[in-house]
């Protein structure tokens, strides 16, 4: 990458989003622009922020981390997918792994020819032919193979981690290539008479940081892509009415899961995450149906360790920012929008804002093409994620208030259409580039209780005898890979220990 134009980049804030970009950045060192990262530790991070989906792998994988110690230095641990409680009904549980069911037959969806057979009482739970589902169950773990003719090679992972811890990490990473870090409070910016630009950041010791491109780490407040540049934020409030979260830490207690658990509350949703030295726990929920009284009563009433901490308030408004790109500013992190943490998307959506930074950088000035392109794959990707984390609010089954006017509520036409073609035939019809797979629509619909009204006619032309062999083959298979594979406390304990 030629970076002619641009010889000073500005990362405002030392968050997850600022040190994940610095150390994605840190290779523009190379190329001779200067970066540095500005942060401030009087008004801190957000330091939250601990599950993760798979393509996590693939950003740390550009950089040349190496997973276990990776692991060993962010108190990590495995995850498979996550488990889903309460959400339909009382003790209902659903996971939604990683990885594909099955494997399709002769072209056809493994999970048509699954509906197929399951409604003749001749296969087991669809989680049977994901290996992801069958190991997270027996809380297992084992390095997914590249060899596809191993089972190991349909594991997919993503991790848990010190979402702080992993900021830290990076920190190491990219100031060793170069980034500068500056420590400091930023009091003001300048903005460029001619185009409204923004040339410089003042600190609160009087010096002047100028730069041609600026990323905008600073959290909610968005500091340079809000207050400076006025770009506006588009509401999502009136789909997902959670506004607010209490995160607690707790001794660890109960199994090392390798998977997230978010269970439904009267109000919102819990969730779980284990590390090696730590659970982390919260409870979203909406502020119109609890109080925050109640809301840190029922969370600490359903912790299975001793709190290590007070219970940590947070406020946010989901939705997005209008522009993620605005003149000179990219938005990355919490600056450019929220969704909650139900399917943990966000520290997802920063290594995606990287992505497309890396591959749209304006080495070439400030052309329309690059931005509006930026843009219009961020808007899209966000909505992606709105609708299948609305999705989760939409199909429930629990009959407190929030859940019965989320339930009652129209939904965005796109998520509309996705259901309505699930309620049918049990489609799922998505664009190659769609962060969320085939597998994730098919968990989720079926756990919140969307059942098809039939099958795929195409799995009517494949023989039952030998459809119902082979799924007893994928089955027995899988199940047998699971039983090899070592306890995930065990795999953690030997291969990504701090210790
Ligand atoms: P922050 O962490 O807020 O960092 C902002 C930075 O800007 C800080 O360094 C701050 O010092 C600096 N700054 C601000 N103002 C100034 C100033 N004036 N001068 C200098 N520096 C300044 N994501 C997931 O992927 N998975 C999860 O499980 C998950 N759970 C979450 C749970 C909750 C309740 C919440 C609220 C979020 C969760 N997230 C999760 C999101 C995740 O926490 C964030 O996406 C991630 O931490 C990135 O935050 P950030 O770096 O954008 O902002």
């Amino acid at each position: 990458m030629s970076a002619a134009a641009i010889r000073s980049v500005v990362i405002v804030g030392g968050g997850t989003a600022g040190w994940m970009t610095g150390a994605a950045l840190a290779r523009l060192v190379r190329a001779g622009v200067q970066v540095t990262l500005v942060e401030s530790e009087a008004i801190g991070t957000v330091g939250v922020g601990e599950a993760t989906i798979p393509p996590i792998r693939t950003f740390n994988a550009m950089l040349g981390i190496d997973e276990n110690h990776f692991l060993a230095h962010t108190q990590g641990s495995m995850k498979l997918g996550i488990e889903f409680v309460d959400w339909n009904a009382s003790g209902h549980r659903y996971l939604h792994p990683f990885g594909d069911y099955g494997f399709d037959i002769e072209g056809v969806k493994f999970h048509q020819v699954w509906q197929r057979l399951h409604a003749a009482g001749n296969a087991a739970p669809l989680d049977d032919y994901s290996l992801c589902a069958v190991a997270a169950r027996a809380n297992r773990y084992a390095a997914p193979a590249n060899d596809p003719s191993s089972p190991l090679s349909r594991l997919v992972q993503a991790y848990h981690f010190d979402a702080s811890l992993y900021a830290r990490y990076l920190r190491g990473y990219a100031e060793a290539r170069g980034v500068v870090r500056r420590e400091g409070k930023i009091t003001e910016v300048s903005l460029r008479g001619a185009d409204g630009f923004v040339e410089a950041v003042m600190l609160e010791d009087g010096s002047r940081l100028e730069g041609e491109l600026f990323i905008d780490c600073s959290g909610f407040r968005g500091l340079l892509i809000e207050e400076a540049l006025h770009t506006g934020y588009e509401e999502w409030t009136h789909w997902l009415p959670c506004d607010r979260a209490l995160a607690v830490p707790t001794a660890n207690a109960g199994p090392l899961t390798p998977y997230t658990r978010c269970t439904a509350r009267a109000a919102g949703w819990q969730w779980r995450i284990p590390l090696q030295h730590r659970m982390g726990n919260g409870y979203v929920y909406s502020s119109a149906h609890v109080s925050d009284d109640e809301a840190a009563a029922t969370l600490l009433a359903n912790l299975e360790g001793a709190p290590l901490a007070d219970p940590r308030p947070l406020r946010f408004t989901t939705g997005r920012r209008k522009q993620a790109w605005n003149r000179n500013v990219i938005a990355i992190g919490l600056s450019g929008g929220f969704l909650e943490p139900l399917e943990s998307t966000s520290i997802h959506l920063i290594q995606a804002g990287i992505s497309r930074l890396l591959a749209l950088f304006p080495d070439r000035g400030w052309g329309d093409a690059e931005r509006d392109s930026y843009n219009d794959f961020t808007r899209t990707q966000y909505e992606q994620v709105r609708d299948f984390v609305i999705l989760h609010y939409k199909a429930n089954g629990r009959d407190e208030p929030l859940w019965r006017q989320v339930r009652e509520m129209d939904v965005p036409d796109s998520l509309a259409r996705r259901i309505d073609l699930f309620r049918n035939r049990g489609r799922v019809f998505r664009r190659e580039d769609e962060l969320f797979a085939e597998t994730s629509w098919i968990a989720v619909m079926l756990g919140q209780g969307i059942t098809p009204q039939g099958w795929d006619p195409l799995a009517d032309a494949l023989d039952a005898g030998q459809l119902a062999a082979m799924l007893e083959r994928i089955r027995s298979t899988f199940r047998r890979a699971a039983e090899g594979m070592p306890d995930h406390a065990a795999y953690l304990a030997r291969h990504c220990s701090a210790r």
